[in-house]
């Protein structure tokens, strides 16, 4: 069996085994494939095994990768920093963005999304770890941005993004991920209407689940190590 469509199929039931032990169902988590640094052929093969959602970092490769597999409905998210000078071309290619954490880039991309594509679907990325090397906003500023974005025509705001720090402790890993998804719960407490945590990646996927995840971002276990070059 090629090997992508074994580790889709692999990763789906550990999906299952997951949700179960959290008592959840496994339609309420969404496997996005992260094919960064793969090539497009890579995502043909897991295209052929039925994935749909496929995530990528960097604008410019995102980019060549849709005109490169134009013909297939493939719905791309884009999960990376992202630069106001680039916000055009992931308006017009992508159908999520998970790295909002500014209100420029948020009504930048308001403002250059084509009116005959449905809003795009946004996260806002939280730096729950206060980490000073990653991205995202501190989860006492989430409220506000939460707030302004959720405004913006041409945008559907869909929930919370976390990154957060890397460690094999499953105590640390569930803690973080209770912050992200306590926050979400504060907000719609408050009367938003948030569907969508974005957490968890090959290496946490399960704490991930089990504090709420509803998009898990999946590179490694998928596709095998990234290329360096
Ligand atoms: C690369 C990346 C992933 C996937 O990471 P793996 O460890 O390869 O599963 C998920 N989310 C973001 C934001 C990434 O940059």
């Amino acid at each position: 069996m090629p090997k992508i469509l074994h580790n889709l199929q692999t990763i789906g039931s550990e999906i299952v085994q997951s949700c179960e032990a959290a008592n959840r169902q496994s339609e309420d988590v969404q496997l996005l494939a992260v094919s960064k640094r793969h090539s497009a052929d890579a995502i043909r093969e897991a295209y052929a095994a039925g994935q749909r959602a496929f995530g990528e970092n960097y604008v410019q490769e995102m980019l060549e990768k849709s005109q490169q597999l134009a013909e297939l409905d493939i719905e791309w998210h884009f999960i990376g920093p992202l630069q106001s000078n680039k916000t055009k071309d992931v308006a017009m290619t992508a159908s999520w963005v998970h790295t909002v954490d500014r209100l420029k880039i948020a009504r930048r991309l308001s403002e250059q999304r084509p009116t005959h594509l449905p809003p795009l679907n946004i996260c806002i990325q939280v730096n729950v770890n206060r980490e000073a090397s990653k991205s995202g906003v501190a989860l006492d500023a989430v409220n506000e941005l939460v707030e302004t974005v959720d405004q913006l025509p041409n945008l559907k705001l869909r929930g919370l993004m976390a990154i957060p720090e890397s460690t094999k402790d499953v105590h640390k890993q569930r803690a973080n991920f209770a912050l992200l998804a306590n926050a979400q719960a504060v907000l719609n407490d408050a009367g938003f209407s948030l569907d969508t945590l974005s957490m968890g990646m090959s290496g946490d996927m399960d704490a991930a689940i089990a504090e709420g995840a509803s998009i898990v971002r999946i590179g490694t276990a998928i596709f095998g190590n990234r290329p360096t070059s």
